[in-house]
């Protein structure tokens, strides 16, 4: 069958948002799949490791400058981190974080974040996550 003229561009139009769909729909699927990934290796890494051997995070780390983590939370910067601001923000510590583990080693531990390190458990960055209470 021929296509007639009023036809052909919305039957290409059609075809151009299949195709659309499906690159997002794999897209997405790769990615988020990548995420926790990505998460579950972190952790092991971090968690697996002995706290007591592992280096302080040096506050200029490039990941730990990118998401603005700091020993003292008080000394985040609020202008680029407003969220740490708020009043919810003024009680997100690491030592509350989901992705904080506490170690012997008082005042510190590993981050699923950054492995390999401990971070300081009055510190902060833009990842916190409010851990689950147990
Ligand atoms: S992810 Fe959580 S524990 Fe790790 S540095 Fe950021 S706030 Fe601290």
């Amino acid at each position: 069958m021929i296509p007639r003229a009023g036809n052909l561009g919305k039957d290409t139009m059609k075809e151009e948002q299949k195709i659309s769909r499906r690159k997002f729909v794999s897209t997405t699927t790769g990615t988020l799949a990548t995420i926790p990934l990505i998460t579950i290796l972190g952790e092991r890494r971090a968690f697996g490791e002995d706290a007591a051997a592992m280096a302080k995070l040096d506050e200029s780390n490039p990941t730990a400058v990118a998401l603005g983590y700091k020993h003292d939370a008080d000394d985040v910067d609020v202008d680029r981190f407003a969220k740490r601001a708020t009043e919810e923000g003024k009680k997100q510590f690491c030592d509350n974080c989901l992705h904080y583990k506490p170690s012997e080693e008082e005042g510190w531990g590993p981050c699923a974040i950054f492995p390999g390190f401990v971070v300081a458990a009055k510190g902060w960055c833009n990842v916190w996550v409010k851990a689950e209470a147990t």
